[in-house]
């Protein structure tokens, strides 16, 4: 069976994304694309190897073949809060993953199993005449990707951990239903309550690192706030932490 993305079978799902579905094989990004089209809902740009993918806080994202990658366009009226769409996809995205694999979400923005990370998404507004006129969402899922370079020695793939190949068309499909689902159809302290359901920090010890260079601050994850935000009870009190200026160590270590 061929399980590699193709187009024919890409492109037809715009009658999900209610909206153009577009394949491209490589991309510098599927973020810089969409932004060569007009940003209207449900647009979506989809591509089987980006080389230039990014992360939180200026990280690379690790885009080879195997993985899919995604940009997903959530345009106004906004259904949820701004601040809570990366929640609402976060947990769309756990559902459709969860159809292959037991995994969690780790706040804010990853899924993880087994210690290991299977995806990664990243919402970012896009700006302009002070409005927003745009939020992009986008995921990179490791689907069938065969290895990570060694500086990477907590990705993992779904092929790795079911010690098969699946078709990335298919998983592709699951995803955009579940966010096209969980954003227009679920009211959104349903789908909170699924974050805090499945996010593997809530309850545990987390070591806040600031980016700002202020150091790391040891303390219990105890909620997550309707805006996506996460309080931690530490010995200076509770702080409220928003993910731009964070990243909680913990989780991969714990699993080694
Ligand atoms: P964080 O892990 O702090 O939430 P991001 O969500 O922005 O950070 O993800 C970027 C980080 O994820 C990179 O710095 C790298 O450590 C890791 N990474 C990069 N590419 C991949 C990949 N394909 N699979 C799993 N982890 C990856």
């Amino acid at each position: 069976m061929n399980t590699k993305l193709s187009k024919e079978k890409i492109e037809c799902l715009s009658q999900i994304a209610k909206n153009r579905v577009l394949y491209f094989e490589s991309l510098t990004s599927t973020f810089d694309k969409i932004r060569e089209y007009e940003l209207s809902h449900g647009l979506t740009v989809v591509c089987s190897a980006q080389t230039q993918g990014s992360g939180r806080l200026g990280r690379k994202w690790e885009s080879a073949e195997g993985g899919v990658y995604f940009t997903y366009c959530i345009a106004p009226p906004f259904k949820v809060p701004i601040t809570s769409i990366t929640p609402v996809c976060a947990s769309a995205v756990h559902k459709a993953l969860s159809k292959y694999v037991d995994c969690s979400v780790k706040w804010p923005n990853d899924i993880v199993c087994g210690g290991k990370k299977i995806c990664g998404i990243l919402t970012r507004n896009i700006v302009s005449d002070g409005e927003i006129k745009a939020v992009l969402v986008g995921v990179g899922i490791n689907v069938n990707n065969d290895s990570f370079p060694k500086e990477l020695p907590h990705a993992t793939a779904l092929k790795k951990l079911l010690s098969k190949s699946l078709d990335e068309n298919e998983v592709f499909e699951k995803v955009l239903t579940d966010i096209v689902c969980m954003y227009n159809d679920i009211p959104y302290p349903k789908t909170l309550q699924y974050y805090k359901d499945n996010c593997i920090n809530l309850g545990k010890e987390v070591t806040i690192h600031f980016s700002d260079g202020k150091g790391d601050v040891l303390g219990v994850c105890t909620n997550i706030l309707e805006d996506g935000s996460m309080d931690v009870q530490t010995s200076q009190g509770t702080i409220n932490v928003h993910s731009g200026e964070v990243s909680v160590k913990g989780i991969y270590e714990e699993k080694e």
